[in-house]
């Protein structure tokens, strides 16, 4: 046991400049085992409130965004880029878990993060933020997010739509409905 206290410290890297693949490879790394971690909370979530179906658990890519619920494909997708530790994957899951829970008690109503999202997330016992930070990385301009009120996707701006006008999304079209608009001095927490 003593040898570990006496181990020879790697040696460092030579600094290079780390390249884009190396910084992903770094970050891949970071979130091992996050995915059982994720696949655990569903299971905990589903026999907590449980809902018609399952979700789909996906990881993507995702630069910006921590992760969202699609209610169409009825899924959760989470970003192995955005988060790298557990409570960040706690935080994240459940959030976008009580946006499915809330389709699939009241419907499109459900959709958003009004008084049926934040029953969900009471259910699962959340604290209902208004804002919910950890879906924000660094930004450094002003990112408006709407979401669309039939497929649930969301879709980010560099400014908010002219008001007074209904706006629809290409895709389906369903209502852009605006979520909110992150001040480029919101940093994640
Ligand atoms: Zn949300
Ligand atoms: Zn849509």
């Amino acid at each position: 046991m003593l040898q570990s206290l006496h181990f020879k410290a790697p040696k460092r890297p030579r600094a290079k400049p780390r390249s884009a693949q190396q910084f992903l490879d770094y970050r891949k790394s970071a979130c091992e085992g996050l995915p059982d971690y994720a696949e655990e909370l569903l299971t905990w979530c589903l026999a907590s409130a449980p809902m018609k179906q399952a979700p789909q658990l996906l990881w993507r890519k995702l630069p910006r965004s921590a992760g969202y619920a699609n209610h169409r494909d009825w899924r959760i997708v989470l970003s192995c880029l955005v988060l790298l530790e557990k409570s960040q994957v706690y935080e994240t899951l459940i959030h976008e878990y009580a946006h499915l829970l809330a389709i699939d008690r009241f419907g499109v109503a459900g959709a958003g993060h009004g008084e049926h999202w934040k029953a969900c997330m009471r259910e699962l016992g959340q604290n209902p933020k208004r804002t919910h930070n950890y879906e924000t990385v660094t930004v450094n301009r002003q990112v408006v997010v709407y979401q669309c009120k039939t497929c649930g996707k969301f879709i980010e701006r560099k400014r908010r739509l002219p008001r007074g006008k209904t706006w629809l999304h290409k895709a389906c079209n369903g209502r852009l409905i605006h979520v909110e608009t992150r001040r480029p001095s919101e940093e994640r927490k």
